[in-house]
């Protein structure tokens, strides 16, 4: 399975800086996009004004919520139809940032993955623990609700391991944990999933950098990387991207 890089860009990037980065990055992806997936996820006000040069390019154009309704009175939120209209094809759901800043849950994420699908887009759904739930019992039992309680039957998309403790923090997690839980993970999606389908893509995410990219990306298991922090650099993100490559000298 192709793995998939996704620079996740939170609340960063003016029309120009934005544009400068997305340019630095699409000029360089080529080789890298040969072999792997990439998708750009920057904030809500460059979407429109980065997905033509990101197409050129051939990197996904991701954002990073959207609303659980179709549409209505809600000032300020984004519904699923509207990113597609603007070309979105990935939208990342149920981050740690999103679930602790504005209170969303697994019952509310789920809706939100419901709704991107019906507008064709692949949920890119968050998962992890906490630093209180590290311990083994208290993380598998956390993170098997978050899949059943986020996660339809159906789901067709993409889930990101990103344990709360290591997202930008600087600790990722070592590749033998990271290894176990994803063993975990892939588990408890082929119980879950109607379709015991074990080829959903499980990424990483929480602090990774260029220097342990290629060590996290050759663990069992993982189907690429979320980026955050690294992903505001070109250099940073494309040194991830390209980790373990054959290119990469
Ligand atoms: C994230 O926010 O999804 C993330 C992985 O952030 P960072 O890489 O900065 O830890």
């Amino acid at each position: 399975m192709r793995q998939m890089i996704i620079g996740n860009w939170k609340m960063h990037g003016l029309l120009q800086t934005g544009a400068e980065l997305a340019q630095e990055i699409g000029a360089a992806i080529g080789p890298i996009s040969d072999a792997r997936d990439v998708v750009l996820a920057p904030p809500f006000t460059l979407l429109s004004h980065l997905a033509p040069l990101l197409a050129r390019h051939g990197i996904g154009l991701g954002a990073q919520d959207c609303h659980a309704d179709a549409e209505g009175a809600y000032t300020g939120d984004i519904s699923a139809e509207m990113l597609a209209d603007l070309g979105v094809s990935h939208v990342i759901l149920g981050h740690s940032e999103r679930r602790e800043h504005h209170h969303e849950n697994n019952a509310l994420i789920r809706r939100k993955v419901q709704r991107a699908r019906e507008h064709g887009l692949c949920p890119v759904v968050c998962v992890g623990e906490s630093e209180q739930q590290k311990e083994d019992t208290l993380a598998q039992a956390w993170l098997a609700k978050q899949i059943t309680e986020c996660l339809p039957r159906d789901f067709d998309g993409i889930l990101a391991y990103e344990p709360i403790w290591a997202i930008g923090t600087g600790k990722a997690a070592t590749q033998q944990d990271i290894e176990s839980r994803l063993a975990f993970l892939h588990d408890a999606l082929s119980q879950h999933l109607e379709t015991d389908d074990k080829s959903t893509r499980v990424l990483y995410g929480g602090s990774v950098k260029p220097e342990d990219a290629a060590s996290i990306l050759a663990v069992p298991g993982v189907g690429g990387v979320l980026v955050g922090g690294a992903s505001l650099s070109a250099r940073s993100f494309l040194g991830i991207a390209q980790a373990g490559l054959p290119l990469a000298s």
